[in-house]
């Protein structure tokens, strides 16, 4: 690996970070503004969604997934994974969107009208660039919550899902209570995964997908998928999870119930990068660990950063979806677009040949 670094010299007007469908459509706004805009992204376009279990199908339907104005169709109402795949691929070529991909944002310096952005390619090679305004779309699917017990890091504990086939015939312990558990539960089960579900609370929670609950209710219920809700983990030993009840110690030494377990997939959500905001110098709320954010304009409380989908939410991270985060693009070019005409800045037409 080289350990080169380069300097752009092309200063852009807006440098969005996080190739999601946030930050894509935050680029198209921008871009359609005459905003010269540059997207950096540390994966591929759209990397949350391509980590994503293989199989899975949106909850929304396509409409509300639609960035740029740009018709989304899919085979069914509720679009696939592969089919949202497609989907952002062909909207960032149809904008022709400056997109940086495998290239990891590192260090933010400088203020509006100056900032300097700081990365490193997969490659090994270092960048750095410069732009009058910073957008952080950043998500949380990186960084997956712990449940903080002895064991958790054993090579057979996973805290993401991606599919059943090689878990068939194996004994499965799955930690959660919500849709991630939920589906990857009954996924395991369905291909022939014996699979226990422990969660914390005595029922199911709210939030599981109304259509999928009678579901995971009925194979609970004929004991297909064994169940411990309202239990707590203890420990993750090399072949089994030790739990017990809510509040309980389990009593001494090592006590609880055992589950037999080959695999465990702790499904428990994810959170923000909140060092990488905070080193930005973005300060947070105390309700939920909300970074300041206006919600007139997504302006943080640094001058000229913004911060768009998800993060917006702190650890509330079931509050800002596509469906939503989507319109933060338009917010946020507008506001820049006003900045920039305010401080006199002429737009900058980035150089031929940039784009990668
Ligand atoms: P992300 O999509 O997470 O994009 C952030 C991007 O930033 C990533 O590509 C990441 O690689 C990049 N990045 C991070 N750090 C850096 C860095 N330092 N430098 C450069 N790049 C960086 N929402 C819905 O509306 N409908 C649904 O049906 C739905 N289903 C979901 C299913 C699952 C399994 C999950 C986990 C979430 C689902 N969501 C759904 C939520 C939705 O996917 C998120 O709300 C959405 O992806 C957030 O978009 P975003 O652009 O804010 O973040
Ligand atoms: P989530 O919604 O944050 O739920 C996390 C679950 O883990 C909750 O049940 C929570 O318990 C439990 N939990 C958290 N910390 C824990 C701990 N320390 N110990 C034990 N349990 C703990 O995460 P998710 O299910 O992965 O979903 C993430 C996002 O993806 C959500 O926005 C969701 O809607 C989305 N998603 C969508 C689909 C789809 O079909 N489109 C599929 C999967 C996920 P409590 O309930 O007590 O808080």
């Amino acid at each position: 690996m080289g350990t080169d670094t380069s300097t752009e010299t092309t200063r852009w007007d807006l440098i969005v970070i996080g190739a999601g469908p946030t930050g894509l459509a935050t680029a198209i706004e921008a871009e359609k503004l005459g905003i010269s805009t540059l997207v950096i992204e540390k994966g591929c376009l759209v990397n949350s969604i391509f980590h994503y279990p293989t199989s899975m199908v949106f909850f929304t339907t396509s409409e509300r997934l639609e960035i740029g104005d740009i018709p989304m169709t899919a085979a069914s109402a509720k679009p696939t994974r592969l089919e949202a795949l497609a989907y952002y691929r062909k909207v960032a070529q149809h904008y022709k969107l400056n997109v940086h991909q495998y290239e990891r944002v590192e260090r933010l310096e400088g203020g509006s009208g100056g900032f300097c952005v700081q990365t490193k390619h997969a490659n090994g090679r270092s960048a750095s660039y410069a732009a009058r305004k910073l957008v952080i779309a950043t998500g949380y699917y990186d960084l997956p919550n712990r449940l903080g017990v002895p064991g958790e890091e054993q090579p057979n504990v996973f805290h993401y899902y991606k599919e059943a086939h090689p878990f068939a015939g194996s004994r499965v312990v799955v930690i959660g209570g919500k849709n991630s558990a939920v589906d990857a539960a009954l996924e395991l089960f369905r291909h022939g995964a014996q699979v226990t579900l422990v969660y914390r609370r005595p029922q199911l929670s709210s939030s599981v997908k109304y259509w999928v609950r009678p579901d995971i209710e009925n194979r609970i219920k004929a004991g297909e998928i064994a169940a411990r809700l309202g239990y707590q983990v203890l420990e993750i030993e090399p072949d089994a999870v030790r739990i017990a009840p809510l509040g309980e110690s389990g009593g001494e030494p090592a006590g609880g119930e055992r589950l037999p377990a080959d695999f465990v997939f702790a499904l428990i959500g994810y959170h923000l990068d909140f060092n990488f905001l905070e080193a930005a110098g973005v300060r947070f709320q105390a309700d939920h660990q909300r970074p300041i954010c206006d919600p007139q304009t997504c302006e943080s409380n640094v001058p000229g950063l913004y911060l768009a989908g998800v993060v917006v939410g702190g650890r509330q991270t079931g509050e800002i979806f596509i469906e939503n985060g989507r319109f933060h693009g338009k917010i946020i070019a507008e506001h820049v677009r006003r900045q920039l005409a305010k401080s006199g800045a002429a737009a900058v037409i980035p150089r031929a040949g940039s784009r990668s």
